[in-house]
């Protein structure tokens, strides 16, 4: 039978039918065709001219078809060859993209994972399949992705969780968030999972900065670029009194207190302008209207574009802080007692005065200024009344000089006074007699009336010295020249001062080594009994053998000896060698024989109990205390307080004599006399060296000798180089001489020698 007849018959659709539920190519499984058209032709009893009639039709019809299924076929391949395509696509999609990928069973198997997800886990993804995805799950998010699997396979909407995935060697921590849905088949999941550890990170530091923010105390202020607060820390709230709501929206204006002017913020702008930034002290006012200073700090941030985005101010209160600088530096810098800048303030003035005065080519002055006998004030009023004084002195001063002169404290009764800018030197002049003059008149003391007087010395700069330690130094020289003419006077510093000053330096060092290098020796000179010449009585003279300058006088070094404390260890020595060689010429040739010790103010002052040492050194030596005389002057019985007093009293019942030296040139005043059991009084050689039988003098002897004598007092006239003189004070009645006349001071063996002399 003919194929094409068979064809015929067969629906069309039929054919497409088949070919494409058995994937049969058309026209190819021809034996099926052929039965399926005999079938059909024999049920519709058809003959074969009929069929041939149609066949050309037939045929036409099919080559249409064949054509038409040739172009589907083509479509067909091309739909593929895009299918495949887009597989491959999807493929490498799901591969590279850059967020991972997964597949996971039921239990948690991999099953695809994607090329992010493998290195996200530190593996290549072969070594993946098959691995249970919860090994690399950190412990404490393993439940949270148990429970997160159950949910996926329980429900059918997406699931998601953050997980802590610790990955192989050498790959950090993650913290991952995972999104899963299960497939249809209910088997397995999809699941993203993307890295938020650095998100994380943000937001933990972000979250960090906030709580910071939130708690510092320092006040934030943020405002935006037009100056419009937007936001404010909850320290800002406490400090100015404005809630955040408040604040939010004002001028950053809100706290200006009025107290700066517009320079000030001209400055401050001109700064945040071209650098962004400021820094500084600013009084600001709060809420309730309290002003209050700040440290304030402002910072600016910047968009992209450099424009400025935001002002961060931060700030704190230092109002109290800079009140307690001030009353430290206050303290530091001024005395408390009259107000007037101290010793270090004056310091850095003076430093000040003396560049300005460099630079204008104007001279300045330095007044060194001590009150005279301010001690007797202190010890006879008290040190209140003292006190009212040294305020009052201050005032004094403050209103002898004009305001651009510094007048300062340096602490006891010392003041200083700068004259900066000196157009003529009769200014200091004028200024030093108002002073002096100032300070005659009485000082009414809450009820006391006290009068005093002042010493000053005056040097210049630049002319007596460019050096600011030597110029101060030069100043309280001249002070010290002035006190030594006599007090209450001015005297002006010169170049033989400084030589003189130069010398006691030397001096006072030379001193430190003199006792220990036994450079000290004793001289004696006698004491003779006028009536009779006996030698009974020597006193005792130190003299220092220098190893460069030879002989140096007591009355050079001794005042040395006081000024540094040095006479202490000097009279200490003094004492012992002279107790020694009394000891022995009272064994050798007269034991009633009586030796004069100097003993100066310094000692008695700084001792205390040292004349303990003294009867405990005389009792070693087997001596009475008649065997010893101390020669004090009157300047230690005017200042003499119970220490004193008591000193002197112990001499009296050791049995030890007192002499008062130098009598005459004094204050003289009998009323010591009987107070302090004198034993002795010594007429100053000025006396003695003025006597003749018509001189005032004469007279002056007398009446001393008969006053003493009714005082049972003795009288030594120290001096006596004439015969005529020798008369003369027999003659008044005095009972002993000591002086040229008789004998120089001598050294220990000349004297011994005087003593054998006068036993023959
Ligand atoms: P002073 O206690 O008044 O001693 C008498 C001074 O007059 C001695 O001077 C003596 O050498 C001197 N002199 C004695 N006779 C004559 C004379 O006829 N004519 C003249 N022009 N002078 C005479 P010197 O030894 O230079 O002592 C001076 C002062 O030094 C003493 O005065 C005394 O105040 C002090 N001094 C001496 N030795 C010591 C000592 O060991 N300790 C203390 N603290 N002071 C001492
Ligand atoms: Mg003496
Ligand atoms: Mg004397």
């Amino acid at each position: 039978m003919n194929f094409y007849n068979i064809l015929k018959y067969w629906d069309i659709h039929d054919i497409l039918e088949i070919t494409r539920d058995k994937k049969i190519k058309p026209f190819t499984d021809t034996n099926n065709l052929r039965r399926h058209a005999e079938q059909q032709l024999t049920q519709q009893h058809l003959t074969l001219s009929d069929i041939e009639a149609d066949a050309k039709k037939l045929l036409h019809e099919l080559q249409v078809h064949q054509i038409e299924l040739k172009m589907q076929n083509e479509a067909l391949l091309i739909a593929q060859a895009e299918v495949e395509a887009n597989l491959k696509r999807y493929t490498e999609l799901y591969d590279m993209a850059p967020v991972g990928y997964l597949t996971l069973g039921r239990d948690g198997t991999i099953h695809q994972i994607n090329l992010k997800a493998a290195k996200q886990l530190g593996l290549f993804r072969a070594q993946l399949k098959q691995q249970r995805f919860s090994i690399f799950i950190s412990a404490d998010s393993l439940s949270v992705f148990n429970d997160f699997l159950s949910g996926v396979f329980a429900g059918k909407t997406a699931q998601s969780c953050e997980l802590t995935l610790l990955p192989l060697e050498r790959c950090p921590t993650l913290i991952v968030q995972i999104e899963a849905i299960a497939n249809d088949d209910d088997q397995t999941c999809r699941v993203i999972l993307v890295d938020i550890t650095e998100r994380k990170g943000n937001e933990e530091q972000l979250e960090l900065a906030n709580l910071v923010y939130q708690a510092i105390g320092e006040a934030i202020m943020v405002a935006d670029a037009d100056n419009r607060i937007v936001t404010v820390n909850p320290a800002f709230t406490e400090l100015t009194g404005y809630t955040l709501q408040e604040a939010v929206g004002c001028s950053t204006t809100l706290l200006k207190s009025g107290h700066q002017n517009e320079g000030f913020y001209q400055i401050m702008w001109h700064a945040l302008e071209t650098t962004g930034h400021w820094q500084g002290e600013i009084w600001n006012r709060r809420k309730n209207g309290e002003t209050y200073l700040e440290w304030l700090t402002i910072n600016t941030v910047y968009d992209d574009q450099n424009n400025v985005r935001h002002r961060v101010a931060m700030f704190s209160d230092i109002t109290d802080q800079k009140h307690a600088e001030q009353t430290i530096w206050q303290q530091a810098n001024f005395d408390s007692l009259t107000g007037l800048p101290n010793r270090h303030m004056f310091y850095e003035r003076l430093a000040q005065e003396m560049k300005k005065s460099q630079r204008m080519g104007l001279p300045l002055a330095l007044l060194f200024l001590d009150l005279d006998h301010f001690k007797d004030v202190n010890d006879t009023l008290g040190h209140g009344k003292g006190d009212l004084l040294l305020k009052e002195m201050a005032q004094r001063l403050l209103n002898c000089v004009r305001s651009t002169d510094t007048v300062a404290r340096l602490g006891g009764d010392e003041f200083t006074i700068i004259l900066p800018e000196l157009h003529e030197q009769d200014s200091i002049e004028r200024l030093a007699q108002d002073i002096l003059c100032q300070l005659t008149k009485p000082f009414e003391l809450a009820g006391e009336v006290a009068y005093v007087s002042v010493s000053i010395g005056i040097t210049l700069y630049p002319e007596d010295t460019d050096n600011i330690d030597v110029l101060i130094k030069n100043a309280d020289q001249a002070m010290y020249a002035a006190k030594d003419q006599g007090r209450n006077r001015r005297h002006y510093f010169t170049i033989s001062m400084q030589e003189a000053a130069l010398t006691r330096m030397r001096l006072i060092n030379d001193l430190h080594d003199a006792l220990a290098e036994r450079q000290f020796r004793l001289a004696y000179q006698p004491i003779v009994e006028l009536t009779t010449g006996a030698i009974r009585k020597a006193e005792a003279l130190i003299r220092w053998q220098h190893p460069t300058c030879g002989l140096i006088s007591p009355a050079e070094f001794i005042p040395v000896a006081e000024a540094t404390g040095m006479i202490i260890d000097i009279g200490e020595w003094v004492f012992r060698e002279a107790a020694q060689q009394t000891a022995q010429w009272r064994t050798e040739h007269y034991d009633d024989f009586q030796i004069s010790i100097n003993k100066s103010p310094v000692q008695f002052q700084k001792e205390g109990n040292g004349h303990l040492a003294w009867f405990d050194h005389l009792r070693e030596l087997g001596m009475p205390g008649q065997s010893i005389v101390v020669e004090i002057t009157e300047g230690l019985l005017m200042d003499a307080g119970a220490l004193i007093t008591g000193q002197l009293l112990a001499f009296r019942d050791a049995g030890i004599q007192v002499s008062l030296d130098d009598f005459g040139t004094g204050y003289s005043s009998l009323s010591y006399l009987q107070k302090f059991d004198i034993d002795y009084i010594k007429i100053d050689q000025s006396f003695t060296r003025n006597l003749s039988p018509t001189a005032n003098d004469l007279a002056l002897c007398e009446a001393i000798i008969v006053m003493a004598h009714k005082l049972a007092i003795k009288v030594i006239a120290e001096g006596i180089e004439t015969q005529e003189q020798c008369d003369l004070l027999t003659a008044a009645g005095c009972d002993y001489g000591q002086g040229y006349l008789f004998s120089r001071p001598v050294s220990a063996d000349e004297f011994n020698k005087l003593l054998v002399a006068e036993r023959h």
